[in-house]
């Protein structure tokens, strides 16, 4: 086992630009590895991606290994899995962590598999215990408690972690480091899945993890007519539109809205929360926003106990005058 070093980070990038979540997660594996007194590697896997290599030795990497090849042009789970197992089992990481997109929620655990090793998925902390071991937080029973787990006999330590929960480290354009280009040893027979057509989301999709601003709305917001109102005042501020899962549930906005423990981990510098009781799920996807207002019209609701400014009101008339006021300045 103590051949086992050095901690590793997926590099996910779509159309050769690199994934938000890895470079937060580049940041954490950064301070884990200081800890740890090895080096933080970044697997960069794709076609005409070696450009990038540089880009995430300034937001941290000690070493970057490029897997560049045509046949990993678009993600597959068996390229791409068989590619980082192999070059896992040459040089035999201690931990590798993965951002929870789709693709590193597909990837991550077809590596275990190969390797025979454990994975915990969606995490929303990680540290190194005093005998070296990853701990791995994450949320467990609904979000009721928060379980810490451990990997203790198998070797790479593996984890999802959930974008926006960690902060990427600041980048510096002086940080010097090695890249490695690796031969991906690949050949057609080893990908069965074919890709005919990539369907890109339609741009109406919202990409409310990297907002800087969210209005967020709940329960309380009464049906997707209701939603035109947030809309407005996300509008008015330059933002974009959040929601409770009971306002995706019931229909009222797509789920790709939802902020929370099932929905997406949100940062933003202002979170406004329209109608929203404030549930712990709720909590835990929203907490870590620099302000956060809430417009509720029960004073005991939970959702101020996080609120930096609350108003305690019907949101059908709070929104509206708070619309006229921005219009104004
Ligand atoms: P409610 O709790 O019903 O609150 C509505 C609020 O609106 C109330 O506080 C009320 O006072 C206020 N209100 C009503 N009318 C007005 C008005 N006119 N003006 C102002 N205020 C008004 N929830 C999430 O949001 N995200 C998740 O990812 C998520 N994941 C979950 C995962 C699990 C495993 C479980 C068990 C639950 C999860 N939930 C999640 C659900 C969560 O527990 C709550 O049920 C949900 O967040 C409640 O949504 P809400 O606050 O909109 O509705």
């Amino acid at each position: 086992m103590n051949e086992y070093k050095d901690i590793w980070v997926f590099a996910e990038q779509r159309e050769q630009r690199l994934m938000n979540v890895s470079l937060e997660i580049l940041g954490e594996a950064r301070k884990l590895a200081d800890k740890k007194g090895v080096k933080a590697c970044a697997v960069l896997v794709g076609y005409g991606v070696k450009g990038l290599a540089d880009e995430l030795i300034k937001y941290g990497a000690d070493v970057v290994y490029v897997i560049d090849n045509p046949l990993l042009k678009n993600y597959t789970t068996e390229g791409y899995a068989k590619v980082i197992a192999d070059l896992v089992n040459e040089l035999k990481p201690e931990v590798i962590l993965y951002g929870a997109t789709y693709i590193g929620r597909d990837l991550a655990p077809r590596i275990a598999s190969r390797l025979h090793t454990g994975l915990t998925a969606d995490c929303t902390g990680l540290d190194i215990d005093e005998n070296g071991l990853l701990l791995q937080i994450r949320p467990a029973f609904g979000g009721n408690l928060i379980a810490t787990i451990i990997c203790p006999e198998r070797r790479p330590q593996m984890a999802t972690v959930r974008p926006g929960v960690m902060k990427k480290a600041p980048k510096d354009g002086k940080r010097k480091g090695e890249i490695i280009e690796i031969q991906a040893n690949i050949k057609e027979g080893d990908i069965r899945t074919q890709i005919f057509d990539i369907i890109k989301e339609a741009k109406s999709k919202v990409n409310i993890e990297e907002a800087d601003i969210i209005v967020s709305g709940g329960r309380g917001v009464g049906g997707a007519e209701g939603f035109k109102l947030i809309q407005q005042l996300a509008d008015a501020l330059g933002g974009v539109v959040g929601a409770s899962r009971a306002a995706v549930d019931a229909g009222w906005i797509s789920s790709d809205h939802q902020v929370g423990q099932t929905g997406k981990t949100v940062r933003p510098k202002l979170y406004i929360a329209c109608g929203i009781s404030g549930a712990i799920q709720h909590i835990a996807g929203m907490g870590n926003a620099k302000t956060i207002v809430a417009i509720n019209k029960n004073p005991d609701a939970p959702i101020f106990k996080v609120a930096d400014y609350g108003i305690v009101g019907d949101l059908f008339k709070v929104i509206p005058a708070l619309i006229e006021e921005i219009k104004r300045i």
